[in-house]
């Protein structure tokens, strides 16, 4: 259950682009828009000396750590993920996305409970989340199509769940994934913190999310190719 604790706009300044890792403050406090013009320079005071050509290798590590690091998985989880995907049906770089994009939470994220990734997994780990009507605090939990996923109902006043939840809402969510009931509407409707109490949060997996709903913009060909050599 380890996990990266560290700066994280370090790390979006190591990969070169904005991972969006803070939520909706990336889009209003991003370190990288407001230095060097919007450029996202390595951390480090002689990073702009290092910068030279990258290799075959390199664009092919920086996929992988991209990949890596938007999903919040350490080295060794990662792998096993590849082993599995390579043992699956199909592409293996796509059987890779999936299983993260599949992550209890990951799919808490994308329904809009949590801003990011790290308050998902918060959520998920203090016991907030269930999936079935069963309490699940593992965020690698994967889930499945026709899962239903709720928060506790002590949740439904908090300031924080219904902003992220509106964010979500005026994004859109993608097709594998629908809230339930009127929890969309009743977000659009009303600014008011307590407007969700009496409705239930909850949303469901509808289908294996496909490629281009998958919130992974890396080069999966590359990845396969840095682990199968
Ligand atoms: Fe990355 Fe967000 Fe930090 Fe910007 S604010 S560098 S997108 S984590």
């Amino acid at each position: 259950m380890a996990r990266y604790i560290g700066p994280v706009c370090k790390v979006c300044r190591r990969e070169g682009v904005k991972l969006f890792l803070k939520g909706e403050r990336c889009s209003t406090k991003c370190v990288i828009d407001k230095t060097h013009g919007g450029a996202a320079l390595p951390p480090g005071q002689h990073a702009h000396r290092r910068a030279g050509k990258p290799t075959e290798y390199s664009k092919r590590l920086r996929e992988k750590q991209k990949a890596r690091r938007l999903s919040g998985v350490l080295e060794r989880q990662f792998r096993r993920y590849f082993k599995v995907a390579s043992g699956q049906k199909g592409n293996t770089g796509e059987n890779l996305l999936r299983i993260l994009e599949t992550r209890l939470d990951n799919v808490v994220r994308r329904l809009g409970f949590a801003a990011s990734l790290a308050g998902a997994r918060q959520q998920v780990l203090h016991g907030h989340v269930h999936v079935n009507g069963r309490c699940i605090n593992i965020p690698s939990y994967q889930t499945k199509p026709g899962d239903r996923i709720s928060l506790i109902d002590r949740l439904r006043g908090n300031f924080y769940v219904k902003r992220s939840l509106e964010h979500a809402v005026q994004r859109g969510l993608p097709t594998w994934l629908e809230l339930e009931g009127n929890l969309a509407e009743v977000v659009k409707k009303s600014s008011e913190a307590g407007a969700l109490e009496g409705v239930a949060l909850a949303g469901k997996v509808n289908m294996w999310p496909a490629r281009e709903e998958m919130s992974y913009p890396v080069n999966e060909q590359f990845i396969v190719e840095l682990y199968s050599k």
